[in-house]
């Protein structure tokens, strides 16, 4: 059983929590998900290493030209003026040139060919001309020119990719040009997603008066997949204790972590905040942050034993959720599949074209729209950037980040922004 000690914590304040305090201490309670599988490089791709991947070979594997040209031996060359060579084959591309380059040899080389012995130097086909039997070859070259040496891009018995990293196009590369077919992953993360409130409706039922379509099982299910979580949507479930409680106890028992929204604000029934707190150990913080300043943080464990999931409990209106989610739940569930280091979000100063009014004291993630004016970055606000206005997310390709210190901005000011695109 898992034990969270919120009240150790240092600057722990619950009821007024900063943006960065709250992300680091969800990294430092989070542990990543042990278990492996063993995969083929392409179903490995977004998945993230478990072991260090060790090279078993040099790549490149032997000393290869990088040009097309002649490959020649320095110490043959004049300095000054051209130097005559007799051409005495080709070296090509999987083929190589049986003998070696003796003095005043030179051998055509192509990109990739090993390198014949003897030679220390690839001229460029460029500066190069061919007169007959012989080559002419100008003054300043050097050794070691254009080769590329074995073992420049890994070396054998060292480690390749290190555990821990997350397998892009650029890490499954590498791993075929090591020829190994198969590498360790950790295990997906499961992660289980209902939404709270009386007043929703599912998709295929028509409206009742005061009622909403659920929006956020579908941001939501969209964000985790993006992440390469295993979702399981449990649908909505009304705000009674009995179903709630139903629900908690199924989450735990199948997932890692549990993701709900709404029911967290001031406004809801207490009840479900107690039911939370009965099924295991759960934080009820009020970041200072907008949208999105509620939220609770913790451990489901119903039976106190090792069945238990982590859990995110998010606002309930859309757009706090996506916040939510981006700042909070996506750095956790990263930690969670074991990428180390969690990466941060790319973020970039930009000029913002727009006054924003803003109070210190709260960090706000405005959402905006980037444009490039005479060559610099711009970022406008989407527009009303109502909590509620899911159309606002969906304008935006990045988060206007106001620092927690800072007052309103003034158009023409430097912004710093956290870009959306790849994520959303
Ligand atoms: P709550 O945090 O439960 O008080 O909800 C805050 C606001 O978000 C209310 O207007 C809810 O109707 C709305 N809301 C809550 N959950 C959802 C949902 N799953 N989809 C769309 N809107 C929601
Ligand atoms: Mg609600």
């Amino acid at each position: 059983m898992t034990t969270l000690n919120f009240s150790c914590l240092d600057d722990y304040d619950p009821q007024w929590l900063p943006v960065d305090r709250a992300r680091q201490i969800m990294l430092d309670m989070l542990p990543a998900v042990t278990g492996h599988e063993c995969l083929f490089i392409r179903q490995a791709l977004g998945r993230v290493l478990a072991e260090d991947v060790i090279s078993p070979v040099d790549v490149p594997a032997h000393d290869n030209s990088g040009m097309d040209g002649w490959a020649v031996r320095s110490g043959d060359l004049a300095a000054e003026g051209e130097t005559r060579l007799s051409n005495i084959g080709t070296a090509f591309a999987g083929r190589a040139f049986a003998g070696a380059v003796g003095r005043g040899e030179a051998v055509r080389i192509m990109t990739g060919a090993m390198l014949p012995a003897g030679a220390d130097c690839v001229v460029i086909q460029e500066v190069s001309r061919v007169e007959g039997d012989a080559v002419i070859v100008p003054a300043g070259q050097r050794a070691q020119q254009n080769i590329r040496r074995a073992g420049e891009d890994l070396r054998a018995g060292k480690p390749a990719i290190p555990a821990g990293k997350l397998l892009r196009p650029a890490e499954l590369g590498i791993i075929a040009s090591l020829g190994v077919a198969e590498v360790s992953v950790r295990r997906r993360v499961r992660v289980a997603l209902f939404s709270t409130g009386d007043e929703l409706c599912s998709i295929g039922t028509p409206l009742f008066p005061g009622a909403v379509y659920d929006s956020n099982r579908y941001t939501l299910w969209g964000m985790l997949t993006r992440l390469g979580c295993e979702v399981i949507d449990m649908g909505v479930v009304k705000d009674q204790p009995a179903s709630l409680e139903a629900a908690f106890r199924e989450a735990a028992s199948g997932a890692d972590a549990i993701i709900t929204s709404g029911g967290v604000s001031v406004g809801e029934a207490d009840f479900i905040k107690q039911l939370m707190q009965k099924l295991g150990e759960v934080a009820f913080w009020k970041i200072a942050m907008k949208p999105g300043r509620p939220m609770a943080f913790g451990r489901i464990q119903p039976d106190g034993g090792e069945n238990g999931a982590w859990l995110f409990g998010l606002p309930g209106n859309p757009v706090a959720v996506m916040v939510t989610f981006y700042q909070f739940a996506r750095p956790a569930l990263l930690k969670l599949m074991g990428l180390d280091p969690v990466p941060e979000f790319p973020a970039f100063p930009a000029r913002c074209v727009e006054d924003i009014k803003k109070g210190k004291g709260r960090t706000e993630f405005q959402r905006g729209i980037l444009f490039q004016e005479n060559g610099e970055w711009c970022v406008r606000p989407t527009g009303h950037q109502g909590s509620g206005v899911l159309s606002s997310m969906a304008a935006a390709d990045c988060f206007i980040v106001l620092e927690h210190e800072r007052g309103s901005v003034a158009a023409g000011e430097a912004v710093q922004v956290q870009l959306m695109t790849g994520l959303v």
